[in-house]
């Protein structure tokens, strides 16, 4: 089916656009619709997204496809036992134990995901094998575990001794308080990496790997492998994930909610604010914390806003790679 820009192209270069109702003599209906940008695009976030987008964008050009481009960017970011928010070398909880929680969604609106579970440094896989191998979307703690293990993945300690030092630091004074942008500090306490992409076909997924709030409780689960809350993926619309403080995201549903405010006619980064402000609006812990949005539509177009500045992300496109500065609520 012809979407309205491809027909008005179409009419237009058919002379028959003067035959629209309405239709006023410079292409000015042409210049409204959102501008299609140049394909693929990868954004993503935090600084551990620029080298997630250049895999990203390799895995593309060696073949693979949008789901394989996202699973496989992530999955670096995973390996990474100096980052310790995602994968191996993630924070521990309060009681020492490192629990990961990963999604991803591919473009026919498959989803996967796994929450909990531990000793396994790619939680981002085995939640592809979730989605594509089992009639659920979601698998626990033991449960994923099993699973991960009947498809052949390896039982691995992912606690660093940086991590455990860390932990052990903490311990000291056992103080609860998850303060805005650790992430960005020399001692990262956390954050997610989230990314989402198109394809040059236009065909769009997502992926988001944690290992959570540095410190939380025990069994304690973020918003990264909620779909709808941590990622969503709608291909027809566009793509949005989250990072920051996860409750705060949670309860607003904010990637399916940023998807959705973009199925409204909202652009990607009209539709990450709304749903900033949407916290702003309905959670009173909002003014310390942290939660950021990126999101990307069908056309190419992305966006991004958070609450609190210091929030930034990895954009791939036209043959760049490059951080951006998010706008920021306060
Ligand atoms: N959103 C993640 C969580 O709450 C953590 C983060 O992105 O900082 O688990």
């Amino acid at each position: 089916m012809l979407n309205r820009r491809k027909f008005l192209e179409k009419a237009a270069a058919a002379g028959m656009l003067s035959m629209l109702p309405g239709f006023v003599k410079s292409n000015s209906l042409i210049s409204a619709l959102p501008e299609k940008k140049a394909l693929p695009v990868f954004i993503s976030t935090w600084n551990h997204g620029i080298p997630a987008n250049y895999i990203a964008k390799k895995v593309l050009e060696s073949g693979g496809s949008i789901v394989d481009a996202v699973e496989k960017a992530v999955m670096a970011i995973e390996d990474d036992p100096k980052n310790t928010s995602v994968g191996i070398g993630g924070y521990p909880d309060r009681d020492g134990i490192v629990t990961l929680d990963a999604s991803i969604m591919g473009p026919d609106s498959n989803a996967g995901s796994v929450c909990f579970l531990q000793n396994i440094k790619h939680p981002i896989s085995v939640a592809r094998l979730v989605m594509e191998k089992t009639p659920h979307v979601m698998l626990a703690g033991e449960g994923a575990l099993q699973f991960a293990l009947e498809n052949g993945f390896e039982k691995e300690n992912l606690l660093t001794e940086e991590s455990k030092e860390a932990w052990k630091k903490w311990l000291k004074k056992s103080d609860y308080d998850p303060q805005i942008n650790w992430e960005n500090k020399p001692n990262e306490f956390h954050d997610t990496i989230g990314l989402v992409g198109i394809d040059k076909d236009g065909d769009l997924a997502g992926a988001c790997t944690t290992s959570g709030l540095g410190f939380k409780m025990h069994g304690r689960v973020g918003d990264s492998p909620i779909i709808g809350a941590g990622l969503f993926v709608d291909n027809e619309i566009g793509a949005a994930t989250a990072t920051g403080m996860g409750e705060l995201v949670m309860k607003t549903l904010g990637s399916f909610l940023v998807v959705e405010l973009m199925r409204n006619g909202r652009t990607p980064q009209q539709a990450c604010k709304e749903a900033v402000i949407r916290i702003v609006k309905k959670d009173p812990d909002n003014v310390k914390r942290q939660v950021g949005f990126i999101a990307l539509n069908k056309q190419g177009e992305t966006g991004a806003f958070s609450l609190q500045p210091g929030f930034n992300y990895a954009l791939c496109q036209d043959n760049e790679n490059k951080m951006i500065d998010s706008k920021s609520y306060y």
